[in-house]
């Protein structure tokens, strides 16, 4: 068919009707001068998508002024379908239901049994997706995708879960199938810091930035990376294992099989073992984070140390990467500058100078919420335009997704 014909007028006019929609869904909205920024097309161009996207019900656009000038704000139209995201993390089972439009709808979390087992937790999901969808009043067929977070690395190919220290039930499941065959809808899947950094990206701390890492510290610690508007994941999907750079070749044995890994320093386990003579072995990290900031010496202590320890792994990923923001999510975060300010030193100290210099490093303002987000911002990224473009040409995009391992 000639519409499919590469470098054919029409697989043209089709590819930048998808830089529109792509652009618009992950910012939320934008003028028609910043779609025109965004995605390289000239004005004539985006004012004629847009005009063609608007007639369809695709997009609503509304008058507004930017920096004093009248403009027009295009958004995807509240109606052009649902998302939902969620979120497995140690203790806990997160899930959201938002539009294209950047509105989430519902939202809620309940706490699960760390020993669950990987059938009892999709069992939990499948329920309360359910009732969120029901409290929205949307069918599922409104449903585009559901973005799924699970803390450890997915194989790219297989879609499998590898080896997690947190849900130790679960390593070798493949959860976006399991949960896609349960709730009959396609499933995204990824780790939660990817996750984190696309909810930073696009609901966060990291809005309007194109290239930035996320770093998020629990009982394991990883690094989501943004290259240019997108998720790098590497063939193996573990891009941003920062846990495992080397501190010191005779350190602890980490659960890696190396020495010394950052992770054997930092990692909540770790942090928690440090104060356990001298504050006891309850301790939680966000308890350590609050005595911290009522003033405990050993509790500051430990904080700056493990802050300058993250500061090595955050200056190597610099000299690497080079990103705009670096954005440390988790429940490290809430201890603000007592964590931030050694891991600044460190980037100064071992960082190139040319990579430190337009760094900046700051915590995220999602809080437990940012890999929710970024399960529904995995979906707008993942999902391809065949369905909001059906109605203007009635065909399927073609566009394979690598993360969709979707058993229907
Ligand atoms: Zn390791």
């Amino acid at each position: 068919m000639s519409a499919d014909t590469p470098g054919s007028q029409s697989s043209l006019h089709r590819a930048n009707l998808e830089r529109v929609l792509r652009a618009v869904r992950m910012a939320g909205s934008l003028t028609q001068a910043e779609i025109a920024r965004t995605t390289g097309l000239s004005a004539a161009t985006v004012s004629n998508i847009v005009r063609e996207l608007k007639e369809v019900g695709t997009v609503v656009v509304t008058p507004t002024s930017s920096g004093g000038r009248r403009a027009r704000s295009v958004s995807l139209s509240a109606d052009a379908g649902i998302v939902v995201g969620v979120d497995f993390g140690h203790s806990h089972l997160r899930v959201a239901v938002g539009n294209l439009a950047h509105r989430v709808l519902a939202e809620e979390s309940e706490p699960i049994d760390t020993d669950a087992s990987a059938d009892q937790g999709f069992g939990r999901a499948e329920t309360l997706v359910a009732r969120l969808l029901e409290q929205t009043g949307f069918r599922t067929d409104k449903v585009i995708g559901v973005g799924l977070g699970v803390p450890g690395p997915i194989d790219g190919e297989t879609g499998a879960l590898g080896s997690t220290a947190i849900l130790p039930g679960w390593t070798g499941i493949a959860p976006g199938r399991e949960l896609s065959s349960r709730l009959g809808m396609p499933v995204y899947v990824d780790n939660d810091a990817n996750l984190g950094a696309l909810g930073e990206l696009v609901w966060g701390a990291g809005r309007g930035l194109s290239d930035l890492a996320y770093i998020k510290v629990a009982s394991g610690v990883g690094a989501g990376l943004v290259i240019s508007g997108q998720i790098y994941r590497g063939p193996g999907g573990t891009a941003g294992e920062i846990g495992h750079i080397t501190l010191d070749e005779s350190g602890p044995v980490c659960r890696c099989g190396n020495r010394g890994c950052l992770e054997t320093f930092v990692g909540s386990r770790h942090v928690l073992n440090l104060l356990a003579s001298s504050h006891g072995t309850d301790l939680t990290l966000s308890r350590v984070v609050q005595l911290a900031q009522r003033g405990d010496l050993g509790c500051r202590r430990v904080l700056a140390d493990v802050g300058r320890q993250i500061g090595t792994g955050v200056a190597n990923l610099c000299n690497l990467l080079n990103p705009r923001r670096v954005i440390l999510g988790g429940d490290l975060a809430e201890a603000g500058d007592l964590v931030l300010d050694p891991i600044r030193e460190s980037v100064a100290r071992y960082a190139i100078p040319s990579a430190a210099r337009q760094l900046s490093v700051v915590p995220g303002t999602l809080g437990g919420r940012a890999e929710v987000l970024g399960a529904l911002a995995l979906v707008m990224s993942e999902m391809g335009d065949s369905g909001a473009l059906s109605s203007t040409e009635g065909r399927d995009s073609g566009r394979s997704v690598a993360v969709v391992p979707s058993g229907r």
